[in-house]
């Protein structure tokens, strides 16, 4: 890397030389027309690397957010008629229009929120997976027939729920958005997609996608901040579907209460991983690094604690502390680069505060937990220990490269320690014990329990979070399910019993 951090770029692969100066310039889908709207000003996002300008965005006003809800209600009918082979068609077509753009979104997504490119690719690929998945999948469900009388026929109709809102976050933001728009598009809703005011350009490169697909009017994008999201959440829509933050998870549930909307909700997390008496401390300390450092621990399943059994903490917090150490930091289209910046400096300083906070109540910084000169929104891999429970640092989601540990005497105590939280989204348990293993996967009130691996898990996998990480099934083949209402048909021949 060069000083002042910008990539040399000589190591660049040669499709991302020069990605430094492009400047993205947004524009939003109103009514199937691009460039509508626009009365409401710009704003612009930074390259967390090294504080450039890279997007130009508008911002909705009320008006035009009223109007793209109107619009959307306007196709809705027309899209819900159109044969479902004819819709997944068109999600097939969209997902070959994603893949023909992902070297474009890649670079979008690194510029504007700053994850290693080849991390970026990896969530392109993730989104044209789903998209693909999601075209299969829907023309293959169907709904139950009942036993009802000799005469009649009863049975259950999977339809459209008309209009949907969806709000999608910034830590990957072409896979989790091709997740919601793949399935609510093509079970037969209007989409208006509002992506997060972190990664707009991302959203717009991924709606001009996915709209050359789809007849006019299907899908709208709206862009600006939590305001424009508030106001889109506060129309009458059908469903509000958000992946993002539970604060805003919280707003935008209480949104629809006032609407009546279904809500769908994937919202934020505190990650537990639980180190076992008997298992190898630094295999342990490999599964943390890459739990907690990953994405620059902004995954919503990152490992945010680790609690880990007194008999092989020393050695395993020692090899932490080296895995921090050996990552190398860059900015992410450096190809060499491990560790990449913050989304931002407003993050960083929140990350920072809650650190500081921890070392102020008694914990002790073993590594990083600095903030560095220089531009950009850099922090370092960080390992603090000595942790407590009622800490922040512990309780708060901390989304970034922070790894607190809490250290216990006994199997027992670090389950209790780890279900005694806000949120509920997942956990991991590294033991070699199956009875312990049972345990954890039966006790952990969290929508997904990973034993012995900190990522993976098959394809299709989908979960109901619990507590402040949301409600409802945001992935996998159910994401169909919630984005259809079931209604029950009882056909019965008229009085004479003919047709
Ligand atoms: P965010 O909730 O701040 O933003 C997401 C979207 O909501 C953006 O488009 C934003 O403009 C919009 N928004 C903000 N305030 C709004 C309001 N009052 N009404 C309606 N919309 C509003 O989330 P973020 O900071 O972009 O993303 C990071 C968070 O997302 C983390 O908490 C992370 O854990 C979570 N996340 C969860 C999952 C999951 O599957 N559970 C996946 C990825 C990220």
């Amino acid at each position: 890397m060069l000083a002042g951090g910008q990539p040399d770029e000589e190591r660049l692969p040669s499709a991302t030389r020069g990605i430094y100066r492009r400047m993205y310039t947004v524009a939003q889908l109103i009514g199937g027309v691009w460039g509508a709207g626009g009365e409401g000003g710009d704003l612009v996002v930074h390259d967390p690397a090294d504080g450039t300008a890279v997007s130009s965005v508008p911002v909705a006003t009320a008006e035009e957010v009223r109007k793209a809800v109107a619009a959307a209600r306007g196709a809705a009918a027309e899209w819900a008629r159109t044969p479902l082979a004819e819709r997944a068609a068109a999600l097939h077509r969209a997902a070959d229009a994603v893949a023909a753009a992902a070297v474009e979104l890649a670079q979008a997504t690194t510029v504007e929120m700053g994850k290693p490119l080849a991390d970026a690719r990896g969530g392109v690929d993730a989104g044209v997976g789903t998209l693909r998945q999601y075209a299969e999948l829907a023309p293959l469900r169907g709904g139950r027939t009942l036993h009802g009388s000799a005469e009649a026929i009863d049975f259950m109709l999977p339809q459209p729920r008309g209009v949907v809102a969806a709000f999608t976050p910034w830590n990957d933001p072409v896979a989790v958005s091709c997740g919601l728009l793949g399935a609510a598009l093509v079970t037969g809703n209007v989409v208006l997609y509002k992506p997060s005011e972190r990664t707009p350009a991302t959203g717009w490169l991924l709606a001009k996608a996915v709209d050359a697909a789809l007849p006019p009017g299907v899908l709208s994008l709206l862009t600006g901040g939590p305001e424009v999201g508030a106001a889109l959440a506060a129309q009458p829509v059908d469903v509000l579907a958000h992946v993002g933050s539970t604060a805003t998870g919280r707003a935008i549930a209480a949104a629809a209460a006032r609407t009546g909307a279904k809500v769908l909700l994937e919202n934020g997390g505190s990650d537990p991983l639980v180190i076992d008496a008997d298992v190898d401390p630094l295999w342990a300390a490999e599964q943390a690094a890459i739990g907690a450092f990953a994405n620059a621990g902004q995954i919503c399943v990152a490992v945010e604690r680790i609690y880990v059994h007194r008999d092989v903490a020393e050695d395993f917090v020692d090899a932490l502390i080296e895995r921090a150490r050996a990552l190398r930091t860059g900015p992410g289209v450096d190809p060499a680069t491990e560790l990449g910046p913050l989304v931002d400096r407003q993050h960083r300083d929140h990350v920072h505060g809650q650190v500081t906070a921890a070392v102020a109540q008694g914990a002790q910084l073993r590594i990083g937990g600095t903030l560095p000169d220089g531009p950009g929104a850099f922090y370092p891999a960080t390992v603090v220990t000595d942790c407590r429970q009622d800490m922040p640092l512990i309780r708060e989601e901390t989304f970034a490269p922070v790894a607190p540990v809490v250290v216990v005497d006994s199997f027992s105590e670090a389950l209790r320690c780890a279900a005694d939280s806000p949120y509920g989204l997942a956990a991991t348990v590294l033991t070699a014990s199956m009875s312990h293993a049972q345990r954890a996967c039966r006790d952990l009130p969290v929508g997904t329990v990973k034993i012995n691996a900190v990522f993976g898990g098959a394809p299709g996998g989908a979960a109901h979070p619990r507590r402040g990480s949301g409600q409802g099934f945001g992935y996998g083949p159910e994401l169909l399910d919630e984005f259809t209402a079931t209604k029950v048909v009882h056909l019965q021949a008229p009085g004479g019993g003919h047709w």
